[in-house]
């Protein structure tokens, strides 16, 4: 680690340890923070005013750890989607005096975060999110995540994507380790559920005229989940929208950033009062080729061929999708990443969703310009079979032959 020196918008030096990948970042940041000195006329050695920095919220004592082992009053037989709060959740954070650099990161009790009103996220909606989950360990104590490096990796391209630095593989996979042991009496029984996991990455500092903002926070918090569908393991029932679209070429569609889902909730909101589960969107241009849903990713089944859309920018990369189109493969499936059209689909066998939340879930009926569309489930299929095989190895039933698998004692 070199010493670099950054130049503010007034010609301050500005001194600061950076690696070259890191200076890059700060540059980035720089940037963001000309706009903050425009009207807040911060001096060289503080970069931001203390009162304007976003406050952490109340740390945690080491000795304040909840090391129960259940959470009480919990009905975990009926445990949906929605929001329970937990005890703690995992904040770090980032400026451009630490070069793009998080550290320090800690558990604190799970509660409201302040933020400037001329926070990046709240004005430009500079954010990312994650999802994943920790399932409980059948054998012994302890829990398990899925490829949570996956995760990692997928939050550092979407934060270059929206101009923002992010924690490291190991800052990242630790975090999330260290907020699953602090809820442990959220991680619902064998069967039950999981704790589902939200990491986000915002951009918290102050920033008037368009541009990054100058201070990134990392956040996890967790909730214990069910199914996602209101159906359970029930088939669902998608419309497609032909009118309205999630992403388009050029966009950030192949990102998981905050901005991608306040526009599909009133189409999704038109579905649900029709009686659908969720729509299914359709490329921008062509308005032919299946892309994905809200949020989650499509296969269709013809024959023992698995043809799911491929990533160019406008699907978000699920790494349930990816595991799937593995799984699919290995049990001799041929699996294609191509464009899937409506005429695929109208001629599919099954069709099914995959995602952490929904993970495998057949699709019972697609509605397309008034007609429907009815597909396989049940048993025997190639979903339910897909199914089976994802969350044996997610809740350790199966061996994990393929290292998905982190341990977290
Ligand atoms: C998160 C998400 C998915 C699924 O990704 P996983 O990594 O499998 O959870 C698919 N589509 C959208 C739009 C998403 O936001």
């Amino acid at each position: 680690m070199g010493m670099a020196v950054l130049s503010s918008a007034k010609g301050a030096v500005l001194p600061c340890a950076c690696s070259g990948r890191a200076l890059a970042l700060a540059r980035v940041l720089g940037s963001g923070l000309r706009g903050a000195f425009a009207t807040a006329g911060g001096s060289s050695s503080s970069l931001l005013p203390r009162r304007w920095a976003s406050s952490l919220p109340q740390q945690l004592e080491p000795a304040d750890r909840s090391d129960e082992e259940s959470g009480g009053e919990i009905d975990w037989d009926n445990l949906g989607f929605g929001l329970t709060p937990t005890d703690y959740m995992y904040v770090m954070r980032c400026s451009l005096e630490d070069c793009g650099v998080f550290s320090g990161g800690k558990l604190s009790r799970y509660g409201n975060i302040e933020l400037s009103p001329s926070s990046g996220v709240l004005n430009y909606g500079q954010g990312l999110f994650e999802g994943m989950k920790a399932h409980r360990r059948p054998d012994r104590a302890g829990y398990t995540l899925f490829r949570p490096e996956e995760n990692a990796r997928r939050m550092q391209h979407g934060a270059e994507r929206m101009c923002m630095p992010a924690p490291s593989v190991e800052q990242f996979v630790d975090a999330v380790k260290q907020t699953v042991l602090a809820n442990r009496r959220w991680v619902p029984p064998q069967g039950k559920g999981a704790l589902y996991l939200r990491p986000l990455l915002i951009g918290s500092g102050p920033i008037l005229g368009l541009a990054p903002a100058p201070e990134y926070t990392f956040l996890i918090y967790a909730a214990p989940v069910g199914n996602y569908f209101k159906e359970g393991l029930a088939p669902i029932n998608l419309v497609i929208e032909d009118g309205i679209h999630r992403a388009m070429p050029g966009g950030t569609g192949g990102v998981k950033t905050i901005t991608n889902y306040a526009p599909v909730l009133k189409p999704q909101m038109d579905a649900k009062s029709k009686g659908f589960t969720d729509v299914l969107y359709l490329d921008s241009v062509h308005k032919r080729y299946l892309e994905e849903v809200s949020s989650c990713n499509v296969f269709v089944v013809k024959g023992g061929v698995v043809a799911t859309p491929a990533t160019r920018g406008t699907i978000l990369p699920g790494i349930t999708r990816k595991s799937v189109i593995e799984l699919a493969t290995d049990r001799g499936y041929k699996v294609e990443e191509r464009l899937v059209s409506i005429d695929d689909l109208m001629d599919a066998d099954e069709v099914f969703c995959t995602g952490t939340a929904v993970v495998v879930a057949p699709v019972s009926t697609v509605t397309y310009q008034g007609q429907k569309y009815d597909f396989r489930t049940g048993p025997d299929t190639v979903s339910q079979k897909l199914h089976t095989a994802l969350t044996s190895i997610q809740m350790g039933l199966a061996e994990d032959k393929k290292g998905w698998t982190v341990a977290i004692d």
